[in-house]
């Protein structure tokens, strides 16, 4: 590979690490962000939030249960337990009043159910669907919270709040109830789904789901399937706890929580993907971009250095001024077409060029003038050659002409050519605000001739015209 392009596949390298690394390293940083804030600060706010909004919900139910469980017809009634049709009226004005589900009461002393339709039935302490009964009034607890799926009430996911109620005597008359169906709570697992990406499941003690969002898919977030019982202790903890584990190659962050009044255990689940791919698309932006870049800069430091290479290869070949070959350029070329010369004993000759007074124009005018003289005066001589012909800018204001296959009188027929034109050049006339004149020496390059010994004869050639009183060619 060539150099210039070595280092342009160096550049196109570095740029390429350098913003792929910067691009990874944001993308570290952003991505680390984004689970601490999930962590932190997203699951356990919404795990507040929905426990808030759960109370609300279970407050005002709890309060009616708790007012009836307290109220003294009800008290009175249960002691004589006589006309039924009077508790079946209680029971359904205050179903209908509250827009609840359902409203029962139990009898201590007969075990009756009765609902706003009357007596349902009487309550076995061997029916298991009649357990809940005989556990709550065994407890010390006054009050309790059940989630249940009741066949009479259309195998519905229902919510009982369940209130003891005691005599004067602190002695047990029975139970009462109030039933609300937990649709609401599925509508706000639901938002808390479709908006947050948040799956909000409640577990019970035995780390079954007994409260989930309908219609779902659940099948991943199973705990029992993977066996993994320090999950199971972490989640049903009474202190609330980030759980992260991983699941077919995604990593998921579980936030639980305890709630005492439905003794159950709330938990909110993320997938970690959800919300860290944006900061993944941003990546895959950041890359392209930086590549795009790097694709433009790569290109632009190409055309850059080749461009340098062009104007360094020129410059080594030829004069910055006048852009004409340089003395190096020059004798290269000459030592070939002497060479060849030799071969084909082809006549070359050369013309010494040295302008007159030129140190005189350069002090009057300045430098710059006597810049834009050798400019002006290289492009006469250079219009002048054919395109086998070497010119060069042999130094200051030195030029010299090889011409090939062509005599000495050809020759100096041409320098005598060129001397006139010089001389009546308009513009150098111009230029230098008086007549240009240049002094020329002229010698054949002879077989046994070295090119210096030959360069140095021309030069004298020169000196020849300069002594007689310059602007006239010499040969020698
Ligand atoms: P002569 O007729 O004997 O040749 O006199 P001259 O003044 O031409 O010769 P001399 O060697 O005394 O002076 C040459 C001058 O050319 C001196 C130098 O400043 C000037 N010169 C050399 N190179 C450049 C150049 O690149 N630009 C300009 N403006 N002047 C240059
Ligand atoms: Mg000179
Ligand atoms: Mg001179």
């Amino acid at each position: 590979m060539k150099s210039k392009y070595k280092v342009v596949f160096l550049i196109t390298s570095l740029l390429i690490v350098l913003s792929i690394s910067i691009s990874f390293l944001n993308y570290t940083i952003s991505f680390s962000s984004v689970q601490k804030q999930l962590k932190s600060q997203v699951l356990p706010l919404s795990l507040d939030n929905i426990y808030s909004d759960i109370q609300k919900y279970i407050i005002k139910p709890h309060l009616l249960s708790s007012t009836m469980a307290n109220n003294s017809f009800l008290k009175d009634w249960l002691k004589e337990e006589q006309d039924i049709s009077k508790i079946k009226k209680y029971l359904l004005t205050t179903k209908k009043e509250y827009a609840l589900f359902n409203t029962f009461l139990v009898s201590a002393k007969t075990k009756n159910y009765y609902s706003q339709e009357g007596l349902l039935e009487v309550l076995k302490e061997e029916n298991p669907l009649n357990e809940w009964y005989f556990d709550f009034i065994k407890s010390d607890k006054k009050h309790e919270i059940n989630l249940d799926l009741n066949k009479f009430m259309s195998n519905n996911l229902i919510m009982f709040i369940n209130y003891k109620i005691f005599d004067e005597n602190s002695k047990l008359l029975g139970v009462i109830g109030v039933a609300l169906k937990t649709s609401y709570i599925n509508d706000i697992l639901k938002t808390f789904r479709t908006h947050n990406h948040f799956i909000v499941s409640f577990y019970n003690k035995n780390g079954e789901i007994v409260l989930s969002e309908r219609n779902i898919n659940y099948d991943y977030i199973s705990y029992e399937k993977d066996n993994m019982e320090s999950f199971k202790e972490k989640l049903l903890s009474k202190e609330s706890s980030i759980i992260e584990y991983e699941k077919d190659g995604d990593t998921y962050l579980l936030n639980s929580r305890y709630i005492p009044e439905l003794d159950l255990y709330l938990t909110v689940e993320a997938n970690l993907k959800d919300f860290t791919y944006k900061v993944t698309n941003v990546l895959y932006f950041n890359i392209f971009v930086s590549l795009l870049i790097t694709s433009v800069i790569a290109f632009l430091v190409y055309l850059i250095i080749k461009n340098y290479s062009k104007k360094l290869e020129f410059l080594s070949h030829n004069d910055a001024l006048t852009k004409i070959s340089n003395r190096r350029d020059f004798e290269f070329k000459l030592n070939t077409h002497f060479n060849l010369m030799k071969r084909k004993r082809n006549d070359i000759c050369l013309i010494f060029i040295d302008i007159d007074n030129f140190k005189e124009i350069n002090d009057k005018l300045g430098h710059h003038v006597g810049d834009r003289i050798l400019v002006q005066f290289s492009k006469i001589l250079k219009s002048e050659i054919r395109k086998t012909d070497l010119l060069a800018r042999w130094g200051g204001e030195e030029f010299l002409i090889s011409l090939i296959d062509s005599s000495v009188s050809d020759t100096k027929f041409l320098a005598e050519k060129l001397r006139v034109l010089i001389e009546s050049d308009t513009k150098l006339n111009k230029i230098a605000k008086t007549h240009v004149t240049a002094s020329f020496g002229v010698t054949k390059l002879e077989e046994d001739d070295t090119i210096d010994e030959a360069i140095s004869r021309a030069d004298k050639a020169m000196y020849l015209s300069k002594n007689h009183g310059k602007n006239q060619v010499s040969i020698l």
